[in-house]
């Protein structure tokens, strides 16, 4: 098995990059490893395969060197190089360059003028007025770096749903496969598809008892310690950094155990009052009637016992899930259009047709090509010229294709006043529209609210996308009224996007239940830049479920001509 996955090897060569960059490298060096990081990136097969069989050799921007870089991070998770940089470079100059907005050169900026080398004298001096003094700094910039820095604090405990999701893959299938385990189960946040985690919690189901498995688990390479929490319950701290706590059970409490390791903790709670009005009690994670242990090998065995439907993971949050009628939730085999794409022809690194095969070979029925339009410029917006380029295209993709459609689509930049990206000829030749706000993030609330709003007025407008714009552990939502966006938009018949990228998984599961109500059809966009993309739409999809959306909520559920028959009814 690989030690390191696609996105950890890309993570590293940037930090290459970054070091590179600190220590003064030859520009050229430095860029080669940005460049291999992108192409990893984008890169469509399998890692190890292609390392084995000679085509990761032939990839634009893989050299001998680099290849060999990959190679020893594919198969030990580390790499020389980087691991001499490190005792080369101050760690604190790095971990500065997690600060949106600090490059290399101001940081530098910092060391060489202020002598800076850590993040407590970086805030220090972005408190006291010495960062803004600075050439180029000023005090909004200053304050900016302070926020960031509070980021940074919160992103250390918090990890994003994809890599934790990764992370306690890999640990669920090494504790597996521990003599004495019958299963493994990833339980806590991770199981309820939350959109930040920041506790991996599994479940161990054994026939020995508890102090057995924590021995055997303490013998697991790269455990640093183990902390036992209870007799059935312990930390293991990885030397490498990383955490995670293990429960052990016997079968026969497992059910009631894995609830409890799933949470959430005001799910419990009210599950605790519930089987309490019924005469029973639930306490150390186990189900009791009076004084007599009640077993529980399943989690719906206990639900069935306190007279409870089995309340899917993704729903346990606020404890009134519990009085409610549990909905059918949208599964990932129900959707049918894979939405929101970039290609080449923008900032995504594939062609039309590769994306094309790849969404039909995932069983997709038809594939919605956005890329920016052409206010976008740093994203390689596309002009009018080249939107008629990529029409024709798709034109010769579809000719090719059967049973599967590629659908002309942008992302629009919505302007400042509200309008989208092109005369509204150009805008009535695409199949659809999704509308996105990529810059001008400093208005208010009502003013961002109604450029959102108007932009629903324009007759070409299918989907509002990523409507708050943040970005998980790292920006703040702009101020938008999103009560008044879901009104517009159940009055202008325009979808709201959950936009899938785990980075943004925007809009928030929390305002569904809302958009439900309103009868605001969702469109759940993978936002993807190249063929990896496509894992995305799963965590779009754990975001519908937290929200408690069925497949007639969601617009891409719907076959293309469904789907094109919403797009049109607004023109
Ligand atoms: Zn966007
Ligand atoms: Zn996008």
């Amino acid at each position: 098995m690989a030690r390191m996955d696609r996105t950890g090897v890309a993570r590293s060569l940037e930090q290459i990059a970054s070091y590179l960059d600190f220590k003064g490298e030859n520009p050229f060096r430095v860029r080669a490893f940005t460049a291999a990081a992108r192409s990893i990136l984008g890169f469509p097969g399998d890692l190890e395969v292609a390392i084995a069989d000679g085509s990761l050799a032939q990839v634009k921007g893989i050299g001998p060197a680099i290849l060999q870089i990959v190679k020893e991070l594919v198969t030990t998770g580390r790499a020389g190089i980087l691991e001499q940089l490190r005792d080369d470079v101050p760690a604190g100059l790095v971990d500065m360059l997690g600060i949106p907005g600090l490059g290399v050169a101001k940081i530098r900026q910092i060391q060489e003028t202020l002598g800076i080398e850590t993040l407590p004298d970086l805030e220090a001096a972005a408190r006291d007025g010495r960062l803004a003094a600075l050439p180029r700094f000023g005090t909004r910039t200053a304050e900016k770096i302070l926020k960031g820095i509070a980021f940074l604090r919160q992103a250390s405990q918090w990890r994003l749903s994809h890599h934790a999701a990764q992370e306690a893959e890999s640990f669920r299938e090494a504790f597996a496969r521990l003599p004495h385990v019958l299963s493994a189960h990833t339980a806590g946040e991770v199981r309820r598809r939350c959109e930040v985690v920041q506790e991996l919690v599994t479940v161990l189901v054994a026939d020995v008892p508890p102090e057995t498995v924590f021995r055997q688990l303490s013998t697991l390479p790269g455990v640093g310690e183990i902390a036992g929490e209870d007799e059935r319950r312990a930390t293991l701290r990885f030397a490498g950094g990383g955490s995670v706590q293990v429960i052990v059970t016997p079968p026969q409490n497992f059910g009631a155990v894995l609830v409890q390791a799933t949470g959430s903790e005001a799910h419990l709670a009210a599950l605790a009052a519930h089987a309490a009005a019924k005469g029973f009690n639930l306490a150390g994670a186990a189900l009791w009637d009076a004084s007599r242990f009640v077993a529980t090998p399943t989690e719906a065995d206990l639900y069935q016992t306190l007279g409870l439907p089995w309340i899917p993971p993704e729903l346990r949050e606020r404890g009134d899930e519990i009085a409610r009628p549990v909905p059918a939730l949208v599964e990932l085999p129900d959707l049918r259009g894979f939405l929101h794409c970039h290609t080449s022809a923008s900032d995504g690194s594939n062609s039309v047709a590769q994306i094309a095969q790849a969404c039909h070979a995932a069983g997709y029925q038809y594939a919605g090509i956005t890329d920016h339009s052409r206010a976008a410029a740093y994203a390689g917006g596309l002009s009018v010229d080249a939107i008629r380029r990529q029409w024709d295209e798709i034109d010769a993709v579809n000719a090719k294709l059967s049973g599967f459609r590629v659908l002309k689509g942008i992302e629009s930049d919505i302007l400042v006043n509200g309008a989208l990206d092109y005369p509204d000829d150009v805008l009535a030749g695409f199949d659809f529209i999704i509308g996105s706000i990529h810059s001008r993030f400093n208005l208010t609330r009502d003013e961002m609210t109604d450029r959102v709003c108007r932009a629903m007025d324009s007759p070409f407008l299918t989907i509002v996308g990523h409507p708050t714009g943040r970005l998980l552990l790292s920006r703040d939502a702009y101020p938008i009224d999103l009560s008044r966006v879901l009104a517009k938009a159940s009055e202008t018949g325009v979808a709201i996007e959950i936009n899938a990228d785990p980075h943004r998984l925007d809009l928030d599961w929390r305002m569904l239940a809302e958009a439900r109500q309103h009868g605001v059809m969702i469109s759940i966009g993978a936002d993807a830049h190249n063929i990896a993309g496509l894992a995305n739409v799963d965590f779009g999809v754990g975001i519908a479920r937290k929200g408690g959306l069925g497949p007639d909520d969601v617009l891409n559920c719907r076959d293309a001509a469904g789907f094109l028959a919403f797009a049109r009814a607004r023109r």
